[in-house]
């Protein structure tokens, strides 16, 4: 075993050498408090960081062993030290020195979401697991052996003490991490027994920052949630605690009201509750079905042999829509085929926005009826389908709608936002529809007895040999970008990536699938099964050959998503 004496005279040997010399620190060096990997040294200043990862042992860190004694435990303690880490490198790192990346230390810090992430993993032992990129320093292409010592024995030191030793962590936020988590996992597991999809607990602060800023909106003016009495639910947990708030039954579920009523910002909140938020989010009360998915037109998306024929039958051009496929989706299509897929892959609740929809996809209305005959339009609104998806597949659907009452006659429960306050409008929307029939026809065919034939996933799909790259900026939109070769798969459609680690492990998710899984025969879901139990029995680490501080947990349904996106996709049936 190399002593850290010995990483000192290999970094003494090299200094001011080529830049390539740094290869020789890769290894194993024990530091008697930790132990230091350095999996990957970077070729050159300018390459991506170099890979450093430190063990701590359980008896050095000291975390009581009752915070990690399950998965859940350990997800949550190893998120709250990633944070830590981060801010503690915010105090201790000294920025880039020299060229290229040289002398930075970043580690990967998580956002508002609690995800099971490879910055800081804590092994079922009690071994924590931390994972940092480090710019090998330079100047002119040499190695500068000194500055690389100071940060490694300072910089990433002072992080280790201040970040990730119990002794010096705040215990008390810790333990309410751990609990916050702990909570919405229950919360969260407690919906089904009360005929819920969702939960909004009384409290929550759902506004944030800004449309690129997940921070919880700090201001005066923010209307803490509060339940309507008529939708008012009590969790119980096991430990005795009670939660109020508003619970969305299963079922079809209209959010209605004025425009910046904040329809929209329950909505997402609602969309978000599939994962944990830290304390102080404002969202911690906030939990949904973990199978929720956003399904929204992505009008120009590549669609390959999806049955979009329950929504869109009889295009103009004879195109076969059992089996739909195109390079450029319309809106309607390109949400059909969405919300078929995100079906298949598992979803059993719909969540949709009348501001990322298309308008045809939804309604069609009594006059339009009128003057386009059916036998003209090819599109079966949602309206005509909604309760036939909630009867035969159970599915709920959660929508917003400001702008039409025609789905009053196929709801099972209306929410009115009024001034950022939620009101039941059931009976008033019961009564509007009595009152003012629509005049239209349900105009939806038969569905067919199969809804999703199976789609065969097709190495072909990942002929093109170049490597799969994740580009994940997320605070900006629209970049949020894999990159297979020279297609660019773009995933500003799905909402429910909040971390650029996510948007890598799905890179990486795919490359597993097309290495191990893809063999022709197994269908998309099948391989995303196999991807998803390969995660399940070896954690985030299965993605990559060397380990990776940049990773996140992601849902089987994102990974069907990415695939059924691939432009260049190619499925047999
Ligand atoms: P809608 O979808 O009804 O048009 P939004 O949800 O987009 O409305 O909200 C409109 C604005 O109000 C947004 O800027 C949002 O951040 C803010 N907002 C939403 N909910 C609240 C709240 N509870 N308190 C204060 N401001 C809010
Ligand atoms: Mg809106």
């Amino acid at each position: 075993m190399a002593r850290p004496e010995k990483l000192l005279r290999i970094l003494e040997t090299i200094d001011g050498r080529g830049y390539g010399a740094y290869r020789d620190i890769a290894g194993r060096f024990d530091f008697g408090e930790f132990i230091l990997f350095i999996d990957h040294v970077q070729a050159d200043p300018f390459a991506a960081p170099s890979r450093v990862r430190v063990n701590l042992p359980a008896g050095i860190a000291a975390l009581p062993p009752e915070l990690y004694a399950d998965a859940a435990g350990r997800v949550a303690v190893a998120d709250f030290l990633a944070r830590r880490a981060a801010e503690a490198l915010h105090r201790h790192g000294r920025g880039i020195r020299g060229s290229g990346s040289s002398g930075l230390i970043r580690i990967d810090g998580p956002g508002q979401e609690i995800l099971e992430h490879t910055a800081v993993t804590l092994r079922p032992g009690g071994i924590v697991d931390a994972r940092f990129f480090v710019g090998l320093p330079a100047k002119n292409r040499r190695v500068l052996a000194r500055v690389c010592r100071s940060m490694i024995e300072s910089e990433l030191v002072a992080v280790l003490e201040e970040a990730l030793l119990y002794r010096n962590l705040d215990a008390d936020a810790l333990a309410a991490h751990v609990a916050a988590y702990r909570t919405q996992e229950a919360l969260r597991a407690r919906l089904p027994a009360h005929g819920l999809v969702a939960f909004v607990g009384d409290g929550a602060r759902l506004p944030r920052r800004s449309g690129v800023d997940d921070r919880p909106l700090e201001d005066d003016r923010v209307v803490p949630f509060r339940a309507p009495p008529e939708h008012r639910v009590v969790l119980t947990l096991d430990d005795g605690r009670r939660f109020a708030g508003m619970g969305i039954p299963a079922g079809i579920t209209l959010i209605v009201g004025g425009g910046f009523h904040g329809k929209s910002t329950l909505l997402r909140a609602i969309e978000r509750g599939i994962y944990n938020h830290v304390p102080g989010d404002g969202r911690e009360l906030v939990v949904t079905d973990p199978t929720a998915v956003r399904v929204r037109a992505e009008d120009g998306r590549s669609v390959a042999e999806v049955d979009i024929s329950a929504f869109i039958r009889n295009l103009p051009c004879g195109h076969d829509t059992t089996a739909f496929s195109t390079e450029l989706a319309s809106g309607s299509t390109s949400q059909a085929a969405g919300l078929l897929e995100a079906l298949a892959a598992g979803a059993r609740v719909l969540v949709l926005d009348e501001d990322t929809s298309a308008t045809n996809f939804l309604i069609r209305d009594h006059r339009m009826q009128r003057v386009v005959p059916a036998a003209c339009e090819p599109i079966t609104p949602l309206l005509d389908r909604a309760r036939e998806l909630h009867g035969r597949l159970g599915v709920s659907i959660l929508l917003v709608l400001g702008g039409s009452g025609d789905y009053f006659d196929v709801a099972d429960t209306v929410i009115h936002m009024n001034t950022f306050r939620p009101e039941d409008a059931t009976a008033r929307a019961r009564e509007a529809a009595a009152a003012l029939p629509t005049g239209r026809t349900s105009e939806a065919p038969p569905l067919g007895a199969d809804l999703f034939p199976p789609r065969r996933l097709l190495p072909a799909t990942f002929a093109d040999p170049s490597a799969l790259r994740g580009e994940a900026r997320l605070k900006a939109r629209g970049t949020r970008t894999i990159l297979l070769g020279k297609h660019a798969l773009d995933l500003s459609a799905l909402e429910p990536l909040v971390h650029p680690a996510q948007v890598t492990a799905l890179a990486e998710g795919l490359r597993l699938a097309r290495d191990h899984f893809a063999d022709g025969h197994r269908t998309v879901e099948e391989v995303v099964a196999l991807v998803m139990q390969r995660l399940d029995e070896e954690g985030l680490d299965a993605l990559t050959r060397r380990p990776s501080g940049g990773l996140a947990r992601f849902r089987g349904l994102e990974l069907a998503a990415a695939i059924n996106r691939l432009r260049s996709l190619r499925i047999a049936r």
